[in-house]
């Protein structure tokens, strides 16, 4: 192996893959069961993501998309089996709304140390669909855990999170991460974003686990989060075009 990923062990069936070398600092989550696991998204697509998590786990593996953009389905092309929501079942197929031109530009800069045999030159979007679609409330059995699906749209028309009652983790994808939040791409909706944080919110998160950054978020910036957006709001501010307004801890891009 390439050393490009991280592996944090959460707990000894859960792990955090990273990819801190990129300025994306995208994360992917393994979580196995008695019987199957499954792959939070598979990052950026730079290095060898499936023989990574084959090492972690030998139960077959079914990717979940949090959404369909590229920094979250890079090494979607290394599985077979590929789940998403229908909102974005278009775009994991093909018709994703950036040119590959522009992902290559996100690719390369910033510039990073890439791993050797990478060729930004050659990489592609991913765009060969998915095997299953998933909806709201589904409940995905693993053997001993299970996982909830959470349509939590806004910053994309098919976003999801996943949530494990049990556990109390939350896989909050590009809805909460400190950072700047996104809301401001054409296909993005800031008044659904800030429903969907107030869907989430009530939760009962023990540990939130963002799709970028730090993997230590305290639980109570979703709280902060809901109230950035509340605020922007009340000022009559939460539109589109708005730009960037800094919080503490994160950013909201509109
Ligand atoms: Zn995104
Ligand atoms: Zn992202």
């Amino acid at each position: 192996m390439d050393n490009w990923f991280t592996v944090e062990t959460l707990d000894p069936q859960t792990f955090a893959i990273s990819e801190y070398r990129h300025w994306e600092e995208t994360h992917s989550y393994l979580l196995c069961g008695t019987h199957r696991a499954v792959l939070i998204d598979t990052g950026l697509g730079i290095s060898d993501i499936r023989g990574l998590v084959g090492e972690l786990t030998k139960l077959p593996v079914e990717v979940l998309t949090t959404h369909a953009h590229w920094d979250h389905i890079g090494g979607h092309g290394q599985f077979s089996q590929i789940a998403v929501h229908p909102a974005e079942q278009d775009w994991i197929s093909g018709q994703f709304p950036l040119t590959l031109e522009m992902v290559q530009k996100n690719l390369m800069d910033p510039a990073c140390e890439f791993p050797k045999g990478f060729d930004p030159a050659r990489y592609e979007i991913y765009r060969a669909g998915a095997s299953r679609l998933f909806q709201d409330g589904d409940c995905i059995a693993l053997g001993g855990r299970s996982v909830q699906v959470l349509h939590t749209p806004g910053h994309s028309p098919g976003h999801c999170c996943f949530y494990e009652p049990e556990r109390g983790y939350l896989y909050t994808g590009d809805l909460v991460y400190s950072g700047c939040l996104d809301a401001f791409y054409p296909t993005t909706d800031p008044i659904l974003f800030w429903e969907s944080i107030q869907r989430v919110q009530k939760l009962e998160t023990k540990r939130v686990l963002p799709g970028h950054h730090t993997l230590q978020i305290p639980v109570l910036m979703i709280g902060h989060i809901e109230h950035a957006f509340a605020e922007l709001f009340e000022r009559g501010e939460l539109c589109k075009g708005n730009g960037m307004y800094q919080f503490e801890g994160f950013a909201i891009h509109i």
